[in-house]
């Protein structure tokens, strides 16, 4: 089943959406282009999604520029929440981590 973009991406708040760029979602992380990601993160910048953005690119694995980060970024975040997460499980519970 194919999710559904969340509805920010189609409101006229989207900063992407009032600009007509809706390359910030499509790049192919294989082909980095500086100059297009920097672009990309200027225009979520100034966007009042910025953080429902990161957070839905970060649980659907989506390429491109979402929320003012990449596909990487957004991947290392989603690891390094992930190894905090455990390393306090660990630290309050006792418990191994499911991650490392
Ligand atoms: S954060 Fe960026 S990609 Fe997300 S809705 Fe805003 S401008 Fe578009």
């Amino acid at each position: 089943m194919i999710e559904q973009p969340p509805d920010f991406f189609s409101s006229d708040e989207a900063q992407c959406r009032q600009l007509g760029i809706d390359a910030v979602r499509i790049m192919n992380p294989e082909d980095r282009d500086i100059i297009a990601e920097n672009a990309a993160r200027a225009v979520c910048s100034d966007c009042i999604f910025i953080e429902n953005c990161r957070e839905w690119g970060m649980s659907h694995d989506q390429v491109g520029v979402l929320g003012g980060m990449t596909w990487r970024e957004r991947h290392n975040l989603t690891l390094k929440i992930r190894r905090e997460r455990n390393k306090m499980r660990k630290h309050c519970l006792g418990t191994e981590p499911d991650y490392e």
